[in-house]
This record gives structure tokens, C-alpha cells and sequence, in this order.
């Protein structure tokens, strides 16, 4: 009997709505494969970001037991810039290190945090956040001449500046960077014929920050994403299980909540300060010992307490600091938007929603408006506004939600169990144990998720 295999197509904010719903259409490859197969929504993690996400698939780990929050995190509590993750924070064994100890081979493209590119039976070329040339992006060395090769040109790790290129230019070079993923796929798997193939495109995401609301421009990509999903399965043996996922969906953005900025209009954050015009906050303009809270921006807002004893300067007794997180929470969700109705904002404790909280975790993560709003981490002069109508980091028209996409099916005809019916409840923490089971793998357990039922035994 030939062996199990995997590939994962990860489509890295392909939103459900619009693959399985406007644009279907436009994916008659994944038409087919949810035909024979089964399909649904796949609910991400808290925040739905690219960092922790996709690790989160790859480890069945929730971001709290991960230690991972976001694509910054503090490493400590001083008030310094938060550093950027890398693949050597991530000690849980990925699929591909479970793959490797039972002694099948993996490639591995384009998942985000994996740089620097590290040692496994297989291949690895890093994912976004890799810089542009750089050796430590391929696994091993000497596959890099080849990745220029069997792209037809320099392999893009993702695209620079994609708030703010032209955008003809922006959606031209979305292109060639899938395209050249999805060429050097089919030169790996060429290569190494792996049990297990596990890729990330990036291109829907960046479309979606920067097209959202042009119909031609996202439904021109969604095709063309679907027949290279197409062309690569039409590559695969016909017993490998295909699934294609998302790691979070797309939502329109309605605007940003200045989140320092509500904090100093209520007195938490006190500045020595206030910039002439408005900026991102940095740890020098804050009154740190007379500040009890400040926050973070990005698709969803960090909040930190400054706790005596823990933080330097600290200003919250740390027997208070319970109390301060309450009623922050309490004030956020009864916050009222701009139209003087409530702002939908959903908050978390780590604590309440992770199975584990290591390294320095915000102490309230904030889903503004539900994430139909971005936070942002802007001061003015004044406290006031505390909305605008766009993004601080480059103009932006989607936010992340919560929910992203899965379809699986075998890559040859034959059809799935329950064909064409659609899956509820899926996780993004299901696929680690699913595809562990699905390829004989002994996987640790502790993660939130479990295998489904539906796929055959
Ligand atoms: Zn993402």
C-alpha cells in the first residue's frame, strides 16, 4: 500500500464568503474539490492574525500556550519596542517535525514563521517576514539557485509596501508572486515527492488590505489562485488528502479606534508630552509612573496594565490590577461609536481563553467593533478624536475576521464520505491532530482542538 499523504494549500486570508459565496464562480477548481470532498468555515484563533495562525495549524497550540500574540510581542515587561516573532520562539513540534521522526518527508513554502529556514527530512523555504535575498530563508542552501529558477524569477517572499504601492503595479506583482509560489511548489514536490506538503500563499491577504470593494481586481485573483490550486493538485498522487484553508477571513473596515487615545481621555494613560501632531505612541512621551494602562495597535489593540513591581515605574498596585482590568473591559464593550451606538467591541483575558499563558501576553486583547474596526496606537495633541476614518499604518479597506475557509478532498476522483456536505465547527487547532491521524503521526495532545470524524478512518 502506497503511503498516506498530505498537502495543505494555504490561502492566507481567502474569505469564505466570497470563495464559497460571490466569487465561487470564479474557483470552479475549488468547486469541484468541495463537490467531492467536504467544506465549511474554519474559525481561527484570538486575534485571527497571520502570526500566531498559521503556527497555530501547525501545532494545534493555542497563541497563549505558543507565547506567540501577534506578529510583536513583548519579550519582557520594560516598556521597550515589542519584538518581531521568529521561528526560534516556536519549541511545540510542528506536523513536519512529527513527519520527519516517523521518517516522512515534508516541504514546507511560505509558512509564515519559519525564518530563519530551519534543518528537517525535506525542504523549507521560509515564510513572510524573510528578508528578500537572504540565505537563511531556504533549507537547505543550495535549493536557493534553484528557487529563481523554477520561478522564471526572484521568488518573492511577499510583497513590500502594500498599503502603499501603485496599484496596478501592486496587483501585477500579486500575480508574479503567486504564480512563483506556486512554480517553486511544483519544482519542490518535483524534487522531494513528499508524504507531507505544507504551503502559504500570501497574495489574497495583501489583495484584500488593498482591493477590498474592487470586484474585478478580487475576482481576477480568485481565479487565478484557483488554477494554480488546480494545476498542483493535478501534480499530487490521488490517495493525497488536499485541504485548502485560510487561516482567518476578511471583513470590510469601517475604521480605527484610537486606542491611547481613549485611554488618555479617561485618564489611564497620562502624557509628558502630547506631540503637535498626531503620531504612534512611544514608550519616551508617557508619564509612565502616573500611567496605569496603554495599548497596542494592528488588526485588533493589546492592552497593558503598568503594574507596579512588574513593569518599571509601575503604577497599579498589583492587588488593584484585577479590578483595573475589569473595569476596562466593561467600559470597552460599553463604548459607543462614532453614530453614538455601540461599538460591538469584544474583549479577552488570556487567561479566560488559552489553555496556557507563556512569555508576556497583553493583560486585555480588544477586538474593536468585533474587528469590524482596526485599533490604532496613535496620540494627538489633544485626546480627542478618538476615530478616524482610516488606518494609521497605509490606507486600508479590510480588517481580518474571524472566520476562514477549509476545503478537503483527495486529490485523485474519488469522492469523500458525505460528499459535498458541508462541515460545521471546524477549527483552525483540528488540523494538527486531523492530519496527525490522517498520516499515522503520534501527536502530543493539549492542544484545543481534535481530529474530525468525517475524514475516513
Ligand atoms: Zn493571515
Amino acid at each position: 500500500m502506497s503511503p498516506r499523504r498530505v498537502a495543505v494549500i494555504g490561502l492566507d486570508c481567502l474569505e469564505p464568503s466570497l470563495a464559497f459565496g460571490s466569487l465561487a464562480g470564479r474557483m470552479p477548481f475549488l468547486g469541484s474539490l468541495r463537490g467531492r470532498g467536504r467544506w465549511g468555515r474554519l474559525t481561527s484563533c484570538i486575534p485571527p492574525i497571520t502570526v500566531p495562525a498559521w503556527m497555530c495549524m501547525a501545532t494545534g497550540q493555542d497563541p497563549g500556550q505558543l507565547g506567540i500574540y501577534g506578529f510583536r510581542n513583548r519579550s519582557d515587561h520594560s516598556h521597550g519596542p515589542l519584538d518581531t516573532a521568529t521561528a526560534e520562539m516556536v519549541t511545540a513540534p510542528r506536523l513536519w517535525d512529527l513527519a520527519g521522526r516517523a521518517g516522512l518527508t515534508s516541504v514546507v513554502l511560505g509558512w509564515p514563521l519559519t525564518f530563519p529556514a530551519a534543518p528537517l527530512k525535506g525542504a523549507m523555504v521560509a515564510g513572510p517576514l524573510t528578508p528578500s535575498g537572504s540565505r537563511a530563508g531556504v533549507w537547505p542552501a543550495s535549493l536557493g539557485p534553484r528557487l529563481k529558477r523554477w520561478a522564471g524569477g526572484e521568488y518573492l517572499y511577499d510583497i513590500k509596501d502594500f498599503r502603499s504601492a501603485p496599484r496596478e503595479e501592486l496587483l501585477e506583482q500579486l500575480e508574479v508572486m503567486a504564480r512563483r509560489r506556486f512554480a517553486v511548489a511544483h519544482g519542490l514536490r518535483g524534487l522531494y515527492e513528499p508524504e507531507l506538503l505544507m504551503m502559504v500563499e500570501m497574495s489574497p491577504d495583501r489583495l484584500h488590505h488593498a482591493f477590498w470593494g474592487d470586484e474585478a481586481a478580487l475576482a481576477g485573483h480568485y481565479a487565478l489562485i484557483d488554477r494554480l490550486v488546480g494545476e498542483l493538485v493535478a501534480t499530487l498522487p490521488p490517495e493525497t488528502l488536499v485541504l485548502v484553508v485560510s487561516d482567518h477571513g476578511a471583513r470590510t473596515l469601517q475604521g480605527g479606534l484610537c486606542m491611547n487615545q481613549w485611554l488618555r481621555g479617561r485618564g489611564y494613560l497620562k502624557l509628558k508630552d502630547p506631540p503637535p501632531e498626531p503620531c504612534p505612541l512611544s514608550a519616551e512621551m508617557v508619564d509612565w509612573p502616573r500611567t496605569r494602562a496603554w495599548a497596542e495597535g494592528g488588526y485588533y489593540s493589546r492592552i497593558y496594565l503598568n503594574i507596579a513591581g512588574r513593569e518599571p515605574s509601575g503604577a497599579v498596585p498589583p492587588d488593584q490590577a484585577e479590578a483595573l482590568a475589569a473595569q476596562l473591559a466593561a467600559e470597552l464593550e460599553a463604548l459607543a461609536g462614532p453614530d453614538g451606538r455601540p461599538l460591538g467591541n469584544r474583549v479577552y483575558r488570556p487567561r479566560d481563553i488559552y489553555r496556557q499563558v507563556n512569555r508576556v501576553a497583553p493583560d486585555l486583547i480588544l477586538h474593536p467593533g468585533g474587528l469590524a474596526w482596526r485599533a490604532l496606537a496613535t496620540v494627538g495633541p489633544g485626546p480627542e478624536p478618538i476615530f478616524t476614518a482610516g488606518n494609521d499604518t497605509g490606507p486600508d479597506g479590510a480588517n481580518h475576521a474571524q472566520q476562514g475557509v477549509l476545503v478537503a478532498a483527495l486529490a485523485g476522483g474519488a469522492a469523500l464520505a458525505k460528499a459535498g456536505q458541508e462541515v460545521q465547527g471546524a477549527s483552525l487547532y483540528d488540523l494538527f491532530p486531523s492530519l496527525a491521524a490522517w498520516l499515522g503521526l503520534d501527536a502530543p495532545a493539549g492542544g484545543p482542538g481534535a481530529a474530525w470524524d468525517w475524514l475516513p478512518a
